[in-house]
């Protein structure tokens, strides 16, 4: 891997998105840095997935620029390709392949990133076996390793595909609300995980839950009728009257 030019790998600049008059973003900038984790918060309709619709290249921006890598313009790629970039996104449901194996889906997702040939012409060689080995233990998944993914719990399913958005090998990481529907103890895991793997990746995490957030331990921001109303430590976003009155004090 070459040194990053820049220590910003993502550049949202001015970002608006119109849908029929509404201003779901509006004149947004963010900028993330290589191995950066950051937690995005804010009220239901703020445009947290729309941000996310737009790096991905879901939506196109009415205007604005996304840089990424200080040289590619998101604006003007398809999903497909901005994929190839090296941005995952996991989206709130979990969408493993349940009548497979922990292993097999993990396997699964590692000869995506080979081409669907591979996956035909090879088992389990001896290579995939070793990253198959690393993804369960970073995910936390190595007892679970021959259970069907339909036996696991809700948490267990989301450690699950994050493990197959790693095997893609992403710079950038993209998770809606990962701890919705998780018991305490695996919200606690959650975070671990998280602050894990953004040792050596970008993350950008929308969550509500504020404990969650807390336990990240990382830079906030806070985004409102879609531009960013506070951005900081968790103490600074949650002390900040606006932030109290549009979305914590509720
Ligand atoms: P959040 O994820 O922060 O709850 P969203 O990004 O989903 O917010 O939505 C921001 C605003 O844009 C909301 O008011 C929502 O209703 C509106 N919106 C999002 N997607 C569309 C769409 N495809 N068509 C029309 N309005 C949309
Ligand atoms: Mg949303």
């Amino acid at each position: 891997m070459s040194a990053p030019i820049t220590p910003t790998l993502l550049y949202l600049d001015n970002v608006s998105v119109s849908f029929d008059g509404f201003r779901a973003l509006n004149a947004l900038s963010l900028a993330v840095d290589h191995a950066e984790m950051r937690a995005i918060i804010g009220p239901n309709g703020a445009g947290k997935t729309t941000m996310m619709d737009v790096i991905t290249g879901k939506t196109k921006p009415n205007e604005g620029t996304a840089l990424y890598e200080g040289t590619h313009d998101l604006t003007s790629l398809d999903e497909a390709a901005i994929a190839e970039l090296g941005i995952g996104r996991k989206f709130q449901t979990p969408t493993v392949f349940e009548m497979h194996t922990v292993e097999d889906n993990l396997l699964l997702a590692l000869k995506n990133k080979r081409g669907p040939l591979a996956t035909l012409f090879s088992g389990i060689a001896a290579q995939g076996r070793e990253r198959i080995d690393v993804l369960l233990e970073r995910v936390r998944l190595t007892a679970q390793r021959h259970r069907r993914a339909g036996e696991l719990s809700h948490g267990q399913k989301q450690w699950l595909e994050i493990g197959m958005l790693l095997a893609q090998e992403p710079k950038l990481l993209l998770i809606d609300e990962p701890a919705a529907g998780m018991t305490d103890y695996e919200t606690a895991d959650t975070a671990d995980l998280l602050r894990d793997i953004a040792r050596s990746k970008a993350v950008i995490v929308v969550e509500h839950d504020m404990t969650f957030v807390r336990e990240l331990g990382v830079k906030v921001t806070c985004l409102h009728e879609g531009s960013v109303l506070a951005e900081g430590s968790l103490d600074a976003v949650s002390a900040n009257e606006r932030v109290v009155e549009v979305y914590l004090g509720r």
